[in-house]
């Protein structure tokens, strides 16, 4: 038989929900004004090329960490901020604080010509008529040739003002700012859009990733989605490799880049520059045969 909700389950059950909501409103309310406080920051986590083990550039990561709550992931916090709309102040203060980091890094010499930042965007932002041009205005600002900057924008991101959104990412790519599509796979996935807007880069989601060892299915889906992305001129970096043979497996059927802990986590900017300075692009040990 089901089990009966009592009328004290369910009051229970209504003061937990209670308690979230109230969880969620003091964190809504703790963002606002965040970046100006200085609890955020930026992590940078290494993109390296699979077939020369290059470091072929970085994906800024939010960080914020509250003085009482202590670190909150931005899978928790980001959402909060895309629905109050802070969303559009943080986003802002990420491309500003990546730019100055581009800044500082080329003056040092730090950046080869190959090497991309790449900003997350959240669907809110790429709402505003003047993103595109606000962003490539603001790349002008610094001096930054638009190559040394990326975009990452989920397929949720696009969905929600369509439209607009293929206007924005036209402008980008027309300036040879290169947008990835992020968690591909796992979102509300319509072939039409990938045919039709104009990404450089597909990003294969860590969910495809994680247990392409021992699960086939993924491994034939990962193929799948590097041929769908070569198909349509895209090149691919997978997300989330924690190990050398999910690093063999994806080089062998073609994807060209990768992300993950097995390189190294996000890291605090000085931290960064210091791993790239350590890194020595060695070939992986596993051969593809190994794993095919
Ligand atoms: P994402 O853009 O797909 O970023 C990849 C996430 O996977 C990051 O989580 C990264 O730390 C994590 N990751 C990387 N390699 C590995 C690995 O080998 N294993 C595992 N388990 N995880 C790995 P993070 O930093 O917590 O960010 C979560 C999401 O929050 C991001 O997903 C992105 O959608 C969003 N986000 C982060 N920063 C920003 C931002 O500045 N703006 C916006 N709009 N969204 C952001
Ligand atoms: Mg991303
Ligand atoms: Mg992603
Ligand atoms: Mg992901």
């Amino acid at each position: 038989a089901l089990p009966q909700d009592t009328p004290q389950r369910i009051q229970s059950y209504s003061e937990a929900l209670e308690a979230q909501q109230r969880h969620r409103l003091s964190l809504q309310q703790a963002i606002r004004g965040a970046t100006q406080r200085g609890e955020m920051s930026l992590a940078f986590q290494p993109k390296i090329s699979l077939e020369t083990q290059e470091i072929i550039g970085a994906e800024a990561l939010l960080r914020w960490h509250h003085p009482e709550l202590g670190h909150i992931s931005p899978a928790d916090f980001i959402p909060l901020a895309e629905a109050s709309g802070d969303i559009l102040a943080i986003g802002d203060w990420v491309l500003e604080e990546t730019m100055q980091y581009i800044v500082s890094w080329r003056k040092q010499g730090l950046l080869n010509d190959h090497f991309h930042v790449a900003v997350n965007v959240a669907a809110r932002q790429l709402t505003r008529r003047d993103f595109a041009k606000r962003l490539l205005e603001r790349l002008a600002g610094y001096g930054i040739p638009e190559r040394f900057f990326a975009l990452e924008v989920t397929e949720s991101g696009l969905m929600s003002d369509m439209q607009n959104a293929r206007i924005q990412l036209a402008q980008l790519a027309r300036m040879n700012v290169a947008v990835a599509i992020d968690d591909f796979g796992t979102g509300h996935s319509s072939l039409a859009y990938i045919k039709t807007l104009p990404f450089s880069t597909l990003k294969i989601d860590r969910a495809f990733v994680m247990d392409i060892e021992n699960n086939p299915v993924d491994r034939q889906l990962a193929v799948m989605i590097t041929q769908l992305a070569h198909a349509v001129g895209c090149d691919v970096v997978a997300e989330g490799i924690e190990t050398p043979a999910q690093a063999a497996y994806l080089h062998a059927i073609g994807c060209e880049a990768a992300q993950g802990y097995y390189y190294a986590r996000p890291l605090p900017a000085n931290d960064f520059i210091d791993w790239c300075n350590h890194w020595t692009p060695e070939p992986s040990p596993l051969t593809a045969m190994e794993l095919v």
